[in-house]
């Protein structure tokens, strides 16, 4: 596996507009519940007295990810704090997370065993422990992907999202660092901050919210589609770019190195040919990237279509 080199990590989050979806169905978010006990996912209960912190996995814009362990069991949890003076905009970011969290129950989803609210205002989430770091950790760590790595991959993620968009979840931050990896090499799908529930069918969606490079074209521009498009697309775009950017190891839309503003972004993205494969590559695979990467939202496949893809076949899951 070639290792990748001169690829400089970018994460060009847009801030959160005032209006920053504003939904009775969604906002305000359940009342906090004072909580010190969790589900350990088999039937017992975890007590927080019983986690002891061993060390930190990483800070993120919410909060700090801490290892932790099960004093009693010695097994391992990862768990969220978020603490009560945060920015009142993250704040609200944890609780969208906390709501969706609540509701899903899915392998391919990381798990959610309980949050812990304090009377201080904290709020610490249990999560499952993903020991493998995120695809973009292991793509700095180990290099590129090879074409069968990367169906393995795509057929997690895509039954994650087909799973989400059936509950009207849209995730709308897919990319390498938000899809996590646990000791037996699955991965699940991750960081729930600014997703949103879709409460009718014709909801909009906030389209700037997430992480600008790998926001599909409608999501930049609204206006060119009348603001009416799919919303759910825009996860499929971001997972077309995120398999190519393990494919060929920097950014897809930019040469290796370069380090993007928001204009450059927007007019590769929205007026820029579609990033070509490097030799080599399967037309199974050019095809399965092209079906996520049509600019028209709604010419793009859907999760579910996805997965009866070519590219997804010829890699059966057992072998890949
Ligand atoms: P941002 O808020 O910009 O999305 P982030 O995704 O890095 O940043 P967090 O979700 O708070 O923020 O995660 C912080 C770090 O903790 C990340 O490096 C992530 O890989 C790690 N992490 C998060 N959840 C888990 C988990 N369940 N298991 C293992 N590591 C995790
Ligand atoms: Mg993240």
């Amino acid at each position: 596996m070639a290792v990748v080199r001169n690829r400089r990590p970018f994460n060009l989050r847009l801030p959160l507009p005032e209006t920053f979806d504003r939904r009775p169905c969604f906002n305000p978010p359940l009342p906090p519940t004072a909580t010190t006990t969790a589900s350990s996912g088999s039937g017992t209960a975890v007590a927080y007295s019983d986690l002891e912190k061993i060390n930190v996995l990483g800070h993120g814009n919410g909060g700090t990810v801490y290892k932790v362990r099960h004093k009693r069991t010695s097994k391992l949890y990862a768990l969220k704090v978020v603490h009560a003076d945060t920015d009142s905009t993250i704040r609200r970011q944890i609780f969208r997370e906390m709501e969706i969290l609540r509701r899903t129950d899915s392998p391919h989803i990381v798990r959610c065993y309980g949050i812990f609210e304090k009377p201080s205002g904290d709020v610490e989430i249990l999560m499952e422990y993903m020991g493998a770091g995120s695809l973009d950790t292991l793509l700095h760590a180990k290099g590129t992907f090879s074409e069968d790595q990367l169906a393995r991959v795509a057929r997690q993620i895509l039954k994650g999202l087909s799973y989400l968009h059936a509950l009207k979840i849209v995730h709308r931050d897919i990319k390498p660092s938000n899809l996590l990896v646990n000791a037996n090499m699955e991965v699940k799908i991750a960081d729930f901050g600014v997703s949103k529930i879709m409460c009718r069918s014709l909801d909009s969606c906030n389209s700037y919210v997430g992480t600008c490079a790998y926001m599909s074209p409608e999501r930049f521009d609204p206006d060119s589609c009348g603001g009416n498009y799919n919303v759910y697309a825009g996860d499929i775009w971001s997972l077309g770019l995120t398999l190519l950017e393990l494919y060929v190891g920097h950014f897809p839309f930019l040469p290796a190195g370069q380090r993007p503003d928001w204009a450059t972004l927007m007019c590769a993205i929205c007026f820029g040919d579609r990033p070509s494969l490097p030799d080599g590559s399967s037309e199974d695979f050019r095809s399965f990237i092209e079906c996520c990467l049509q600019k028209e939202s709604s010419k793009r496949w859907t999760a579910s279509q996805l997965l009866t893809h070519p590219f997804l076949s010829k890699y059966p899951a057992s072998e890949s």
